[in-house]
């Protein structure tokens, strides 16, 4: 399950912005990572941000409360969550002064979130994050499925190129067409010079002298498409499926689609690696004389061979009818665990029966006892 943001931040769910802020502001400065060494303290910052990223917004708020954690985490991606959400601003208007060492804030926070940096490599789209809730007999025998993302589709009108029609490329007056300007900067560690993209030109240098009407120049629009997800048979609960080129359009590259896999519980089956375990319940009388029952493996109906005398809790392992092994190929085992069912009640003629064997069973006993000289 996905964290809950107002545990993370340690507010009611009915805290107000006020609150919201006072908690987020203690909790960040305990848990920056310039301050904090503790190996977990990067992570903890994250879900902190994370947390005040939508808490802090009155419509994501109110869409996580009406979602859910869970629903929520599957609906919108990080870079959905974190959209709009200014670090540094929010820092200095919280009055909290941290030296980022010359860099840029979001340089910083863009590695620590994994973003990617559009001007470091080129203007590349971003890649998106989707959850996606599988059954157990979905993971392990492979299923498709149909999801509606959102990201940023290439501009139908330019064709992706920024430029309105009959648009000029021209070199960038601002970086003479370098695609770099030189900053200096005072840090802690003296004055720093950076080269940092150009604004003006994105770091491409050049750009067309009119943009297109539809993306202003941007090359892409954003939308909602409904993609076709092949989910390959035994997944694992937590795996990322790479879905390259369907994340957000960039001029230089799409960015790619991660489908994270996450696994329901079963009331018929458990996961053990490869190997799927279920129950089998048998009458009591099977257990004891023996007998073909009717079982269920994740893949359909097997026939066991139950043999005489077979106490509950017997293991019997149907050797390839598991989960197929993601990474040594192969397949997982079926193992059925003997459950016997006792009965809660008796007709008189099967009381009568039982009784005559409870009888029998001492008689027998008795002499038993009797040859060998027990008493
Ligand atoms: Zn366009
Ligand atoms: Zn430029």
């Amino acid at each position: 399950m996905d964290k809950d943001y107002y545990d993370v931040l340690g507010v009611q769910k009915s805290a107000s912005q006020e609150e919201i802020k006072k908690a987020y502001r203690e909790l960040a400065l305990k848990y920056h990572p310039d301050r904090n060494k503790a190996p977990d303290a990067e992570e903890k910052f994250k879900e902190i941000n994370e947390a005040y990223a939508v808490l802090s917004d009155p419509q994501k708020r109110t869409q996580y409360d009406t979602y859910g954690p869970d629903k929520f985490g599957q609906r919108y991606s990080q870079e959905d969550i974190f959209r709009g959400f200014n670090f540094e601003d929010i820092f200095k208007d919280m009055g909290i002064n941290i030296n980022f060492g010359g860099f840029e804030s979001s340089e910083i926070f863009g590695n620590l979130f994994g973003m990617p940096q559009a001007h470091a490599r080129g203007d590349i789209g971003q890649n998106i994050l989707y959850r996606m809730d599988l059954s157990l007999e979905e993971a392990v025998l492979g299923t498709q499925k149909e999801i509606n993302i959102r990201h940023v589709k290439k501009c139908q009108s330019c064709g992706g190129s920024g430029g309105d029609k009959g648009a000029k490329m021209v070199q960038c007056s601002a970086c003479h067409g370098s695609g770099y300007i030189a900053i200096v900067r005072n840090s802690m560690f003296g004055r720093v010079q950076t080269m940092s993209a150009c604004a003006r030109c994105g770091g491409r240098g050049k750009y067309y002298d009119k943009k297109c009407k539809v993306c202003s120049g941007k090359g892409g629009v954003p939308a909602t498409e409904t993609v076709e997800v092949r989910i390959p048979e035994g997944v694992e609960d937590g795996m990322r499926l790479r879905l390259q080129g369907m994340g957000d359009f960039g001029k230089d590259g799409s960015g790619d689609l991660y489908v994270e896999v996450h696994t329901l519980e079963s009331d018929r089956f458990k996961r053990d690696g490869d190997d799927i375990i279920s129950e089998v319940s048998l009458p009591f009388y099977t257990a004891i004389l023996g007998g073909i029952v009717q079982a269920q493996t994740i893949r359909g109906k097997h026939e066991i061979e139950i043999s005489p005398g077979t106490e509950p809790g017997k293991r019997i392992i149907i050797k390839g009818a598991g989960s197929k092994r993601f990474r040594h190929g192969g397949y997982g085992d079926h193992v059925f665990i003997i459950k016997v069912e006792i009965p809660k009640s008796l007709s008189p003629e099967e009381k009568e029966l039982i009784s005559r064997y409870k009888d029998l069973n001492e008689k027998h006993h008795d002499e038993s006892r009797k040859k060998f000289g027990i008493f």
